[in-house]
């Protein structure tokens, strides 16, 4: 029996790619934009929710193709929850992920150790091309650290410790951030919806 397909709604290399590997072990054949007609994505508000569902519900509907869309950011509590939805345009469109982990480093230049407290959320949407959405959260908590550390990931990942590893998301190996990450909690949140669809299209 052939692999059900599903369309990964981002154009974001990092998280297709952890995307990739999540739903490739839940027994999808994944298809990336860079593997369908071209679609535009919707424009983001700072709605993680909104956002998920409009971005999978475009690709559904432009591919035929059931569709997970991810919205996802990073909360520092002593910047009252910013940059959230915002955090692929922190600190300006002219940045790339070293240039806002920089931007955040300066931001958080003045506080101390115990006051660096941040999670990473993940809102995950599924969206078929008839138009049943199921849609799921998860977070993953952590600390900022004070200068990057790492080579794996993306984004914020070189700046992200997370305690019960000791380690910064970054230094992970990716099956292991792919076990315990925002993202990894968000899809399985959505095991079940998944696996209707699977099932749907096997
Ligand atoms: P968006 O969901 O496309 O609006 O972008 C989310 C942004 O949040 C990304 O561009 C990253 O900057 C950040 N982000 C989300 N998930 C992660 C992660 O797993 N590691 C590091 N940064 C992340």
């Amino acid at each position: 029996m052939s692999q059900p397909a599903i369309a990964a709604a981002t154009g974001n290399r990092g998280k297709l790619r952890e995307l990739r590997a999540l739903l490739s072990g839940l027994g999808f054949e994944v298809r990336g934009l860079d593997a369908l007609p071209p679609i535009e994505l919707p424009d983001e508000g700072d709605d993680y929710e909104a956002n998920a569902v409009a971005k999978a519900r475009a690709v559904a509907e432009a591919s035929g193709l059931p569709a997970l869309g991810d919205d996802s950011g990073l909360e520092v509590d002593a910047l009252g929850g910013a940059p959230g939805p915002r955090s692929a345009r922190y600190g300006g469109p002219d940045l790339d992920d070293p240039g806002r982990v920089a931007h955040l480093l300066e931001a958080l230049a003045e506080v101390e150790p115990g006051r660096r407290g941040a999670h990473f959320v993940c809102v995950a949407a599924l969206v078929t091309p008839a138009g049943a959405v199921q849609v799921a959260r998860g977070e993953w908590p952590g600390r900022i650290l004070g200068a990057a550390r790492g080579v794996g990931g993306f984004g914020y990942d070189p700046v992200f410790w997370v305690d019960e590893l000791g380690a910064a998301a970054a230094e992970l190996p990716a099956a292991l951030k792919n076990r315990v990450s925002h993202r990894a909690r968000a899809l399985a949140g959505l095991r079940e919806a998944l696996a209707g669809v699977a099932a749907a299209r096997g």
